[in-house]
């Protein structure tokens, strides 16, 4: 990207244009297989796979002369093509609600101007000068906004707990460890709109009465932590981050904490621990975060997704979210779509929506004619969904109730040639390296799990094993301390309660 953008600056000034156009880096426009993507408005040309070669072709013929370049113009398989094209023919964002990504693609997220001029900061300003706490609580409560992190909970009762909490220091803190294989929602999120995080987090202080913010963020995302450094120093220069922010008295500011790898540190309680500088290990609940967090002081604690859909919860309201998405589940989901499909991607679409919709119609179906075999959702701690199951609509509850969970939003298709019991072995594999080994059920657990699947892989498993790997998997679920080692089974007891046949295999052909 950063070759091609060279690229088109250098051409621009070849052809006396520069000063005509301005070619501005995006965040992800979410159509991953067909990047790098070059848009040009308003001529409507949505240039795919390109290359720094073609700089000079976009801007001789498209910019010089207004004309579309058809060799690397994306070509929807339905609808209109050539100079009639429509971007909004492009089937992998018909059936999308932009929300979360509402700004990702459109706007320059190192301009702190591109995102004031997308109603960006006027949330913040709705919530310093003209609503209470208690309506900001009430607003989220109308909106049924739950934690887009994986476990689903209320995100109005969790501002609610800290905010009950007399008077103190308190906290707040986004989530940022994303640590899932095959997940990149989050990184997405903040490279392509890091104010919009910002600002709900601000919003989160002004709620609850805290004053200081941190976004604990892996190292492993460098360009993220670059647009949130700049992202910050911009908000600082405008007055909307630090002390007095735009003239109302109230300070709050934030700092970046960076994570060095550990899976497990996605967990609030491990992630606080690591703030504070100790090794990041989960301690039992109760007490909350949202009563004892961060150095022991009320905490909100909230994943990327969810703080950015708060400032536009705050501009539109509670009620305007609350009519997208099923009854218990207001509002999109974001998906990083990966694995055997034709249009790999990060896909934003209303809860409700069928797997079928976002693998076939949204993802255009199996790469190379093959057939769906399944998808894994919510990573290690989630299960495979079957084709059977691919028109129930997506929710945190439909999804827990046929054996998966929504997590923070991996979803990884499969086809036909895929071992599922390689899948799952995978899977534990990764979850016995990130295991961080403080109650036994999933040190001990996971190990295990992995010994039996890697006997099942070489054609040594016995059928007897089976119902051995489900003991051990229910008893990790209800005895582990942390939802790593509380749902590290899931994987092994969806495929085996799915796909038994598939072990079976193994033991019958003897590899
Ligand atoms: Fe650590 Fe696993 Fe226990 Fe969580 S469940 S505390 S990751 S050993």
């Amino acid at each position: 990207g950063d070759d091609i953008y060279k690229a088109l600056l250098k051409e621009a000034e070849a052809h006396g244009v520069a000063d005509d156009v301005q070619i501005v880096k995006t965040g992800c426009f979410g159509f991953c297989e067909k990047g790098p993507i070059v848009k040009v408005l308003p001529e409507q040309a949505f240039y795919v796979e390109v290359v720094p070669e073609d700089a000079k072709e976009i801007i001789s013929e498209t910019i010089v002369k207004g004309r579309i370049v058809e060799r690397i113009q994306y070509q929807p398989e339905k609808g209109a093509k050539g100079e009639a094209f429509d971007i909004e023919n492009i089937e992998f964002y018909q059936k999308q609600y932009r929300i979360v990504l509402r700004n990702c693609g459109l706007i320059n997220p190192e301009n702190i101007d591109e995102y004031i001029a997308r109603d960006g900061y006027s949330a913040l300003e709705k919530c310093l000068f003209e609503m209470k706490p208690d309506d900001i609580i009430e607003e989220l409560k109308k909106s049924g906004l739950r934690g887009r992190g994986g476990a689903g909970f209320p995100t109005w009762m969790k501002w609610n707990f800290t905010k009950q909490v007399d008077g103190g220091q308190k906290y707040v803190v986004c989530n940022a460890d994303e640590g899932d294989p095959g997940a990149y929602m989050d990184r997405s999120t903040l490279e392509g709109d890091p104010h919009s995080v910002l600002e709900a987090m601000i919003i989160a202080g002004i709620c609850v009465g805290a004053d200081y913010g941190a976004i604990y963020i892996r190292a492993e995302y460098p360009l993220a932590i670059e647009r949130l450094e700049t992202a910050m120093k911009q908000a600082r220069e405008y007055g909307l981050l630090g002390n007095d922010i735009l003239g109302s008295g109230f300070n709050f500011d934030i700092e970046l904490r960076l994570g060095a790898g550990a899976f497990v540190c996605g967990e609030e309680t491990a992630l606080l621990a690591s703030i504070e500088g100790k090794r990041g290990m989960p301690i039992p609940k109760p007490p909350f975060p949202a009563v004892k967090g961060l150095f022991r002081k009320p905490t909100v604690i909230n994943n990327v997704e969810t703080f950015a859909n708060i400032p536009i919860i705050i501009t539109k309201g509670g009620d305007w979210f609350a009519q997208i998405g099923t009854e218990k589940s207001k509002g999109t989901k974001v998906f990083a779509l990966t694995g055997k499909i034709k249009n790999s991607g990060l896909v934003e679409v209303p809860m409700g929506t069928t797997l079928r919709e976002i693998v076939f119609d949204i993802g255009g179906g199996i790469r190379g004619g093959k057939k769906f075999k399944a998808v894994q959702t919510g990573g290690p701690s989630g299960g495979v969904i079957t084709e059977e199951f691919l028109d129930t609509p997506i929710d945190f509850d439909n999804l827990v109730s046929i054996g998966s969970m929504m997590g923070s939003g991996g979803m990884i298709v499969m086809d036909e040639d895929d071992c599922i019991v390689d899948v799952t072995k995978f899977y534990l594999e990764f979850c016995v390296e990130e295991s961080c080994g403080k109650c036994a059920p999933c040190r001990i657990g996971t190990k295990k799990l992995y010994e039996y699947l890697d006997r099942f892989t070489k054609g040594k498993g016995q059928i007897e094993d089976i119902q051995k790997m489900k003991d051990i998997g229910n008893a990790m679920k209800k005895a582990s301390l942390c939802g790593l080692g509380q749902t590290a089974a899931n994987p092994v007891l969806s495929t085996l309660r799915y796909f038994p046949e598939e072990y079976r295999q193994h033991i019958e052909d003897g590899k």
